[in-house]
């Protein structure tokens, strides 16, 4: 079976009953289960035969397959009923690694860093922290670094989970008195991956024991590893020993990718999927989707079946336009009268208009002001006077002040485009 043809219609199967020769394979969702009944049951049945050496029935069910609790892929479908139960397991994911890492502007001090830790592990920078939006890389890079570390040191006992099965785990060790089994299991590491950490936010006892277990590792000079989806003095209800703990070593964020990145990324993707794609065609997406890494892979995931089902060998431009809907509004669509720009600006600031346009200088309530005024100067076209009329009542120079903040930020910040295109696509 051609890999593409694998990745893309079996691999997101899982085996979930296998009983009586009658086996029940999950999909998620209908497409597949019609496309794996009519094309490639008998690659189920084979496979399955030969495993467990007797006639089976397969039965195709619309269900997501279940998750693994470490944020694993599902393991091979045809495994799943004879579980393996290592008592250490790093728990990585075996595709993130640094081959298969792009390192581009958005997150190459963010690599560098990862280097200096894989050079000197427990000593360069103790704890790393790495935060950033959704989709752009922490957990892979957290990841990688895990992998590289165990290939140069394989002694090394490291290992990876999102905060949130430290504190589930936590919380069932109580129930169940074995605390000192738990304590174990964590303080015996050599290296932790906490994916996530800002899940511990607000809840008392899983954050009193993180930061035992925490101290425990890095006053014996342990190497922490940590990412959260902002820095730590930004998550709220976190206690304030744990932010100091955490901005103790090195503190990097990890931003959207840039246009260069994205065909990289794009590139890459596609090679390893197998999938023919011309350089047109991947700056045409890499244009149009401003966006994060994971949503990159879901378009060209949704290109690629595309591609297979009409037996397309190259994904050229005509392809592409004619196959992929950007995301962004057409101009026709977008509503630019400036009081619903301003109504809709307020809601996605979750403020009110009254504010919006009043005197308050609080500073959530300043940067919607000058977001509002770059899309009233830009979408609605209004001169600066009449913004700053809008805008309570303002002068004209600040609401120029406020277009070339806005205008900077949109050259440094990937952050701030994403943001304004949201608002332009609820316009
Ligand atoms: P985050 O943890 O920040 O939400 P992930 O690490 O889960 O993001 O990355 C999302 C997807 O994008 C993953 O499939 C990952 O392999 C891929 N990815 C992220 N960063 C890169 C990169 N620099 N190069 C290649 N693929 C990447
Ligand atoms: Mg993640």
């Amino acid at each position: 079976m051609a890999p593409a043809v694998y990745q893309t219609f079996v691999s997101k199967t899982q085996l979930i009953i296998l009983k009586d020769n009658q086996a029940t394979i999950a999909c998620p969702n209908s497409y597949l289960v019609d496309i794996n009944k009519k094309r490639y049951l008998e690659f189920f049945k084979n496979a399955l035969d030969n495993q467990t050496k007797t006639n089976n029935k397969i039965n195709f069910i619309v269900q997501q397959p279940i998750k693994s609790p470490s944020n694993q892929p599902p393991s091979s479908p045809l495994l799943s009923y004879t579980p393996l139960t290592p008592t250490f397991t790093p728990s990585l994911h075996p595709q993130y690694t640094f081959d298969n890492f792009i390192v581009g502007n958005s997150n190459n001090y963010a690599y560098a860093a990862a280097q200096g830790i894989i050079q000197n592990p427990g000593v360069t920078h103790n704890p790393f922290f790495i935060w950033g939006g959704v989709g752009v890389g922490k957990t892979h890079l957290m990841q990688a670094i895990g992998h590289q570390l165990l290939k140069d040191h394989s002694q090394l006992k490291i290992k990876y989970f999102p905060a949130e099965t430290f504190g589930n785990e936590l919380i069932s060790a109580l129930k169940s008195k074995r605390m000192n089994y738990f304590k174990r299991k964590y303080r015996q590491l050599d290296c932790i991956l906490v994916d996530d950490i800002q899940f511990i936010a607000g809840k008392e006892y899983i954050q009193e024991e993180f930061f035992h277990t925490f101290n425990a590792l890095h006053m014996t000079g342990k190497q922490v590893i940590l990412t959260s989806d902002r820095k730590p003095s930004h998550i709220d209800r976190l206690e304030d020993r744990l932010v100091s703990r955490f901005m103790g070593g090195l503190t990097v964020d990890i931003q959207l990718p840039d246009y260069e990145m994205r065909v990289a990324i794009i590139n890459q993707k596609a090679e390893k999927k197998g999938i023919n794609i011309t350089p047109e065609a991947a700056q045409y997406i890499s244009e149009n989707i401003p966006s994060n890494i994971r949503d990159i892979e879901g378009r060209l995931q949704e290109i690629s079946v595309l591609a297979l089902t009409q037996k397309i060998k190259q994904i050229d431009l005509d392809f592409i336009k004619n196959s992929f809907n950007p995301t962004s509004n057409t101009p026709q669509s977008i509503n630019t009268n400036p009081r619903h720009l301003i109504s809709i600006c307020a809601k996605h600031f979750g403020i009110k208009t009254g504010d919006l346009c009043g005197k308050s200088r609080k500073k959530e309530l300043v940067t919607a002001r000058h977001i509002t005024a770059y899309l009233l100067l830009t979408e609605s076209k209004l001169p600066l006077k009449q913004v700053g009329h809008l805008l309570g009542g303002r002068d004209h120079t600040s609401i120029m002040h406020a277009r070339d903040k806005i205008h900077h930020q949109l050259s440094t910040n990937p952050q701030t485009k994403q943001l304004i295109n949201q608002i332009i696509s609820t316009l």
